[in-house]
């Protein structure tokens, strides 16, 4: 079993070892998922010494009828209560970005594509799956920073026009009485989906480049909706676990975890990534060593074992005769014209200042509950709270146990 492997390593007392009472565990989706359900159901024997390990509280009152038939009362603890799960960050972001992806390819994202050069249906489907993280980040960009200069556009207009100087805090008052007065859905989703969602997971990589625990508090919050509103229940639960796991948490430990939101491996500040990241990266760092082909069980203990001497001598040569390495440096990204090109896609169509329904760059009609989408999304999570935490007797309707749907042929499948 992975996680006692990890309790006898890290010298956690529960197994015997003497150098802490416990600890942060960090992985991804699918173990955490299970390693969750683990710390709830696997409990430990605490009877007359008898320290018997069961992975649920069935087999263990079996086992108490069974070894200890004169007891009325059996004692037990949970055998995983000696860490903190902590969800990796860059499998976090990748998934909030999927499901972005997904929720708004057919509003805007699939002409994007298109005019971008994702042609082919092959080529649209690699897009909308984000199967190249740094492929979609590009893409998430170039909507983001479109659709912002062109939500920014009538507020700059109106400031000339009255001869003041635009500022953030007004360009949101303006924009908010352009909301309320509700004239446009595509505009009111569009607000949405920019200045909360895409600005939110930006910032979700900024937090975690330069170690922000605030920032990166900030940013799961204002995207939870993303995970609720359609269909990611992995996800939904691990939301839901680490935002009620960071508000119980005691002061020292959240201050602890907290000062280690990310870690970098370079000497640059902003390079910052979560351990499964890191952990990735040191797997192909690794991998790099190996020559080409399946390798034996030789080759792997060959270069693991010098793969510290492996890198000095990379580095050493490569400082010797004064190559420079990308490692820890920025890269230009190139975006301008793609971020010209959709706007003018979005300008061409006037498709933010349509009245009427709410309808796609390309015309297809969309649902008309999408507007709502946050309040939608909300309505779900609380239920979602209500019958998975609060464990209340809630029956659920075809709202809640369907996505919110996207257009009306959508809303009459579900
Ligand atoms: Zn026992």
């Amino acid at each position: 079993m992975v996680l006692r492997k990890i309790g006898r390593d890290n010298g956690i007392y529960k197994y015997g070892g003497s150098v802490r009472h416990w600890t942060f565990v960090c992985c991804d989706g699918l173990p955490y998922v299970i390693c969750k359900k683990l710390q709830e159901e696997a409990v430990m024997c605490t009877e007359d010494n008898c320290n018997e390990k069961f992975l649920s509280k069935t087999k263990f009152i079996i086992h108490a009828q069974e070894k200890h038939p004169n007891k009325e009362y059996c004692e037990c603890v949970h055998e995983f209560d000696w860490f903190y799960l902590r969800i990796g960050a860059g499998h976090y972001e990748m998934n909030l970005i999927k499901s972005f992806f997904e929720l708004n390819w057919i509003p805007f994202l699939e002409p994007l594509c298109e005019r971008i050069g994702f042609l082919s249906d092959a080529a649209k489907q690699y897009a909308k799956a984000c199967k190249d993280l740094h492929k979609s980040w590009n893409l998430l960009l170039i909507f983001h920073l479109a659709s912002l200069r062109e939500l920014v556009l009538p507020y700059v207009r109106h400031s000339l026009k009255n001869g003041s100087n635009p500022d953030a805090k007004q360009f949101f008052e303006f924009n908010n009485q352009l909301y309320q007065s509700n004239a446009s859905p595509n505009f009111n989703y569009m607000m949405d989906q920019v200045c909360r969602f895409s600005q939110a997971i930006i910032n979700f990589r900024m937090s975690i480049r330069r170690n922000n625990s605030d920032l990166l508090k900030s940013s799961k919050f204002m995207t939870k909706e993303l995970f609720h509103g359609r269909q990611h229940p992995k996800y939904q639960e691990i939301e839901i676990n680490d935002t009620l796991q960071d508000l119980l948490m005691p002061c020292a430990v959240q201050n602890l975890n907290d000062a280690y939101s990310s870690i970098t491996t370079t000497e640059n500040k902003s390079t910052g990534q979560d351990f499964d990241f890191i952990l990735e990266e040191k797997n192909r760092q690794l991998k790099s060593w190996i020559p080409k082909g399946i390798p034996t069980d030789s080759i792997w203990q060959t270069v693991c074992r010098n793969n510290l001497i492996l890198e000095k001598i990379k580095h050493n040569s490569l400082s010797l005769f004064a190559i420079q390495t990308e490692k820890g440096k920025s890269k230009p990204m190139h975006l301008e014209d793609s971020i010209h090109n959709y706007r003018c896609l979005l300008r061409s169509t006037n498709y933010l200042n349509k009245s009427g329904d709410h309808i796609s760059i390309t015309n297809v009609a969309l649902d008309e509950g999408l507007v709502k989408y946050i309040e939608q999304s909300t309505t779900k999570r609380n239920h979602y709270i209500k019958t998975h935490i609060l464990k209340e007797d809630l029956e659920s309707s075809v709202f809640i146990r369907n996505p919110v749907p996207l257009t009306p042929t959508e809303r009459k499948i579900l």
